[in-house]
């Protein structure tokens, strides 16, 4: 059973009617362009085929009951206060939302709701924005308002920003809710530029759970961030995003050794992105084992100049990149543990699966997950 179809009938049963809308908003996975992006740099993600689907009505009062299937919990409020502090903590992430679409001036109806997904919550995969723009969508509908894919991803990060406290970029709700069956998404991360890239068939992607939790990581994020601006303040930048390899090595004398290979990852992780936009994009063949590389390179830089890397991480992307069919794994996301993907060949996908999960869980201990997904479409909503 699809989780859409779980969420409908949870929906059925609980409330006795059918619902008339659901809405439904990928996580997604970042092929490279690893801490790029508070550099106003590049990265290349894909929204995943798991997805968090919310089926709703309207009501004819204020009240909002909202039933979640993976939190096994409901929740009652009042559409006209929406930041009751007593209120269950897995209910403020849908709950910022319709308080964003409030604060622009959008009249919310009460509504019955069942909210449900399958993608890994903390595992690194953006569950959370995922919600964010689920639930944009329903209010949005029930609002009956529009707007565009890149303004409902940009409300998401306010609502991740201003509701929930956490300062994130905006990666992962453009993901979710730009995504394009079968196409990366190319994001300039100063401009807000937004590319499709047409992903080559033949190939999938693998992502590959540690189940090493994130631990460190907000203190060597916060630190990362400080050696970029001291970097790009010795090199004369604006960000990192504008330096280039020759500006480094002339500004090497000037530079500590580990500013000067912070800047290193940065710079060549830019071209990398690029580079493999570049090759999943041409028609010419051998893109894949160009941008598998580019993958491959992306980790060593991470490990090795950007120090972000563990080494459940390298034991993952070392026993991927071994196997036949793999055109190249890197670790995702910030670091310290979380999860690491791969561009696999298709027909060597099952073989990859079956081999990296029990070899990893021999070398460290720890049962991994690993999901095969195609790029998919972004969020939507429809009548039902
Ligand atoms: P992630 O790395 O997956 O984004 P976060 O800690 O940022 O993890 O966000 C997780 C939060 O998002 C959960 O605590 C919950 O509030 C919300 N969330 C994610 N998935 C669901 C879901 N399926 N149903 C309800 N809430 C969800
Ligand atoms: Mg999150």
């Amino acid at each position: 059973m699809t989780v859409r179809d779980t969420v409908l009938d949870r929906f059925r049963e609980h409330f006795d009617e059918a619902p008339a809308l659901v809405a439904r908003a990928p996580g997604r996975v970042n092929l490279i362009g690893e801490h790029t992006d508070y550099n106003d740099g590049f990265v290349l993600p894909a929204a995943i085929e798991r997805a968090v689907h919310v089926a709703a009505r309207p009501r004819d009062d204020s009240t909002v009951t909202l039933v979640s299937v993976d939190f096994h919990s409901e929740t009652q409020f009042s559409i006209d206060d929406l930041d009751d502090p007593d209120l269950p903590a897995w209910s403020k992430y849908p709950r910022g939302s319709l308080w964003w679409l409030q604060n622009r001036g959008h009249i919310l109806p009460g509504f019955d709701a069942v909210i449900g997904g399958d993608i890994p919550i903390g595992a690194g995969l953006s569950s959370s924005a995922a919600v964010e723009v689920v639930m944009l969508e329903l209010g949005l509908a029930l609002a009956g308002a529009e707007m565009s894919q890149q303004d409902k991803a940009l409300a998401g990060v306010e609502v991740e920003h201003q509701f929930i406290g956490m300062p994130c970029g905006v990666m992962d709700q453009m993901a979710s809710a730009m995504g394009v069956a079968q196409h990366a998404l190319l994001i300039d991360c100063r401009s807000l530029d937004v590319r499709q890239v047409k992903m080559p068939a033949g190939a999938s992607i693998v992502i590959m759970d540690t189940a090493k939790r994130r631990g460190l990581v907000d203190s060597a994020y916060a630190r990362r961030r400080e050696e970029c601006e001291a970097a790009a303040e010795i090199l004369g930048v604006e960000a990192l995003r504008d330096a280039t390899r020759e500006g480094l090595e002339a500004a090497r004398d000037r530079l500590s050794s580990v500013l000067y290979r912070r800047a290193r990852h940065i710079i060549t992780e830019n071209l990398r992105v690029q580079a493999t936009a570049l090759a999943l994009g041409s028609t010419h063949g051998g893109g894949l084992k160009t941008a598998g590389q580019a993958l491959r390179d992306s980790h060593a830089s991470l490990r090795d100049d950007y120090e972000v890397s563990c080494y459940e991480l390298d034991v993952m992307v070392d026993i991927a990149n071994a196997q036949a069919g793999c055109y190249g794994a890197r670790m995702t996301g910030a670091g310290f543990g979380g999860c690491a993907v791969a561009l696999v060949d298709e027909g060597a996908v099952e073989a990859f699966v079956a081999a990296v999960g029990p070899a990893y869980a021999e070398k460290t201990g720890l049962e991994p997950h690993l999901y095969v997904t195609q790029a998919a479409a972004g969020s939507g909503v429809e009548r039902v």
